[in-house]
C-alpha cells in the first residue's frame, strides 16, 4: 500500500466514523443505493459532490452537454482544460467524483432525460435527483418516476433565489402542482403534432455558486433521507415531500411552504406494473422484436406502443405536396430540418409531418432497429395484444448493470 492509499483509507474510515455518530445514518444502505442525478450544471455539480462525500457508491449521471468556460465559475468539478477540450460534463464529473470517493461506481449517460433514459435503468434507482433548468425535462422525469414508482428530488435556481421539492409517487406529483400558465405551455407541447416541438429553454439564467450550493445541499440531504424510508415512516427523519423549501439570498430569508398536489384524474399517475423481462435489445430490428413478442405472448398480432414519441418517416409541403424522407424520431425532426438544404428555408406551418405512434406488422420499415425508432437502451415497452396491455423490459442489453448495486427483478 503506498502513501496515497493509506491517506485514502484513513480518511474513509474517519468519515465512516463521523457518519456513524448520526443516529439515523445507515452507512450500508447508503453504500448499496443506486442514485441517478439528472443534469450536471451548477446544481448537479453540488449535488454530485455532496453525494460522493456522503459515501454513495453507485451513481448514474445523465447529461448531454459539454463543459464551457462560462460553467467554471459555479461548477466545482470542472476545470479550464475541460472547457478548452469541450469535454462532456457527465464524463468529467464521473472522473472527478472518483477522485473524491474511489469506491464510487459511476455510469455517465450522455443523453437527454426526455428521451434517452430507459425505464428499466430508472426503475433500479432508489432515488433520482433532478438538476435541470426547464419544465419539460422535469415533466418527463416526473412521468418516468411515476411509471417506475421511484421518488425524486427537484431543485431550481434563479439569480439569488432557489427552491427544492420532493415528489413521491402516490403522495405528490410535479404535474399536479403546475399552475395554469405552465400547463398551457406543456399541453401545447404534448398535443403538438407539427414539425417543431421546440425545447423550452430557460435561456441563460443568472445563477451564483452560493445559491447552487444551498439548493444542491438541500437536494442531496433530501436524497439521502429518502434512502432511509423506515426512519421517515417512524418520524425520526422528516421529508420535504409535500412542501417546498424556498431560499432568498437577497435578504437571507428561507421558508418552507406547503406544496402538495395529487389529483385523481392526472394522466401521468400510471404505474407500469407488472413488468416481464424479454430477450430483446434496441439493436434488434422491428420485425425481430415483433416475432419475439408474438412468441412471448403466444399470439401473432402484437403492437408496440410508443407513448412518449413518434417515428417520423416523411414531411410533406402543404401547397406543392413535395415529399421529403426523414426517418427519425420526432424529437430529432427539428434538427433534421435545420440541417436540410431545402427544408430549413421553409416556414414550419407549410410542413406536414407523417408519423407512426406504434409498431405492428403493418409498419412499413421492419428492418429498422428499435434504436433507430428512438427507443432508449434498457427501456420498458407497453405492448398491446388481444389479451390487453402489458409491459416488457428489454433485458438483453444489461451493459450498464455492472455499475449498479442490484439488477435483480424489482
Ligand atoms: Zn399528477
Amino acid at each position: 500500500m503506498d502513501k496515497d492509499d493509506l491517506v485514502q483509507t484513513i480518511s474513509s474510515a474517519e468519515s465512516d466514523d463521523v457518519f456513524r455518530l448520526l443516529s439515523w445514518f445507515r452507512s450500508e444502505r447508503v453504500k448499496q443505493a443506486n442514485v441517478m442525478v439528472v443534469g450536471c450544471g451548477a446544481l448537479g455539480n453540488e449535488v454530485l459532490k455532496n453525494l460522493a462525500l456522503f459515501g454513495l457508491e453507485h451513481l448514474v449521471i445523465v447529461d448531454f452537454d459539454s463543459v464551457e468556460s462560462s460553467n467554471l465559475t459555479r461548477s466545482v468539478l470542472f476545470r479550464q482544460a475541460d472547457a478548452e477540450q469541450s469535454r462532456m460534463k457527465a464524463l468529467v464529473a464521473a472522473e472527478r467524483l472518483r477522485d473524491i470517493n474511489p469506491a464510487l461506481n459511476v455510469l455517465p449517460l450522455l443523453g437527454d432525460i426526455t428521451h434517452d433514459v430507459g425505464l428499466g435503468l430508472l426503475r433500479r434507482m432508489d432515488v433520482v435527483v433532478c438538476c435541470v433548468d426547464n419544465r419539460w425535462a422535469r415533466y418527463c422525469l416526473n412521468r418516468l418516476c411515476m411509471r417506475a414508482g421511484v421518488p425524486w428530488v427537484d431543485g431550481g435556481i434563479d439569480g439569488l433565489e432557489g427552491t427544492a421539492r420532493v415528489f413521491i409517487p402516490g403522495k405528490n406529483c410535479y404535474a399536479c402542482n403546475l399552475g395554469p400558465e405552465a400547463l398551457r405551455d406543456l399541453s401545447f407541447r404534448l398535443s403538438c403534432s407539427s414539425v417543431v416541438k421546440r425545447n423550452e429553454q430557460a435561456g441563460r439564467v443568472p445563477t451564483t455558486p452560493v445559491v447552487a450550493s444551498v439548493i444542491g445541499a438541500v437536494e442531496a440531504q433530501e436524497a439521502v433521507k429518502l434512502l432511509h424510508p423506515e426512519e421517515l415512516d417512524q418520524g425520526t427523519l422528516t421529508s420535504l415531500c409535500g412542501k417546498m423549501f424556498y431560499y432568498e439570498g437577497q435578504y437571507l430569508a428561507s421558508r418552507i411552504v406547503d406544496f402538495v398536489g395529487y389529483d385523481a384524474d392526472c394522466p401521468v399517475h400510471e404505474s407500469w406494473v407488472p413488468v416481464s423481462p424479454v430477450p430483446l435489445s434496441t439493436r434488434m430490428r422491428v420485425d425481430e422484436a415483433l416475432d419475439c413478442l408474438s412468441e412471448q405472448h403466444s399470439c401473432r398480432e402484437v403492437e408496440i406502443l410508443l407513448p412518449d414519441h413518434s417515428f417520423v418517416d416523411y414531411l410533406l409541403t402543404r401547397e406543392e405536396e413535395r415529399k421529403f424522407s426523414v426517418m427519425v424520431p420526432d424529437y430529432e425532426v427539428e434538427r433534421f430540418v435545420e440541417l436540410h438544404p431545402v427544408l430549413r428555408y421553409m416556414p414550419f406551418h407549410q410542413l406536414y409531418q407523417h408519423e407512426w405512434k406504434s409498431l405492428d406488422r403493418r409498419f412499413p420499415y421492419p428492418s429498422l432497429t428499435l434504436r433507430e425508432i428512438g427507443i432508449p437502451e434498457w427501456d420498458i415497452l407497453p405492448v398491446k395484444t388481444e389479451a390487453g396491455r402489458s409491459y416488457v423490459e428489454l433485458v438483453d442489453e444489461l451493459n450498464y448493470a455492472r455499475v449498479l448495486s442490484k439488477t435483480d427483478e424489482v
